[in-house]
């Protein structure tokens, strides 16, 4: 426990006790889920799922940390787990080398009690948008593109879903490539805290709000929405598009 001393002295033992029984799903070992990966064995986070069916490429090193040079060609589940055993043998890494689809969720998904979505895609975010709300799992979203970024989370039938705030995005538009270390690790970092947040169930969520920041001018702003009575995700009655 003196590994976690500070944890302790500001949140109690029991909440350090909940962190290390918590288990985590990260979806994508990225740059958003570098950053969550480094905050969530910081704190203990005693079991942590990481889905990414892609390998290490050089151009990922401006901001994807927990990998390296010497990781490049290796799956990125396997170089995260290896970083988290260095920094902290202690924590159960469970890989998930998959393409995460209507197939595989409910195997995936099912060990886990909360999910961060550390995608980089609209229609990889929306599919797991509406996984966290079929199997009830809380799901904090992050979304990094160009200078900015957001974050918000959702507590499944009870609070806005990704869908209710963008009802009529384009699964298939791109997301900006250019991305930058700084921008995403404070996006990232906002979610692990969120992720904490539900974990020991202190504070406010960011629910029905997003939170967005704007790295030229050093800005952050809360945006309150609503849930949508007519979100063809997570109305009453439900279809779920892609399951
Ligand atoms: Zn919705």
């Amino acid at each position: 426990m003196e590994r976690y001393r500070r944890n302790i002295e500001l949140l109690g033992n029991d909440a350090q006790e909940k962190i290390l029984k918590a288990k985590v799903l990260i979806a994508g070992a990225g740059g958003l889920g570098s950053t969550v990966i480094a905050n969530l064995a910081s704190l203990g986070v005693g079991n942590i799922g990481i889905i990414d069916c892609d390998t290490v490429e050089i151009s990922n090193l401006n901001r994807q940390y927990i990998h390296s040079a010497r990781k490049v060609g290796q799956k990125k589940t396997e170089s995260a787990k290896e970083w988290i055993n260095l920094y902290n043998h202690f924590i159960n890494v469970k890989c998930f080398d998959i393409k995460l689809d209507c197939t595989n969720y409910e195997a995936v998904v099912n060990d886990y009690d909360i999910i961060a979505d550390c995608f980089d895609s609209y229609k990889s975010k929306f599919l797991l948008n509406e996984i966290a709300l079929k199997t009830n799992k809380p799901l904090v979203h992050a979304g990094v593109s160009g200078f900015s970024g957001q974050v918000f989370t959702i507590i499944p039938h009870k609070t806005a879903c990704l869908r209710c705030l963008l009802p009529d995005a384009d699964e298939d538009e791109n997301i900006t490539e250019g991305v930058i270390s700084p921008v995403v690790s404070t996006i990232a970092s906002i979610q692990a805290g969120e992720l904490l947040k539900i974990i020991i169930n202190t504070g406010e969520l960011l629910t029905n709000q997003l939170l967005t920041f704007d790295a030229l001018k050093t800005e952050f702003k809360k945006i309150k929405f609503e849930k949508n009575i007519n979100c063809p995700v997570c109305k009453e009655g439900e279809i779920y598009e892609n399951l």
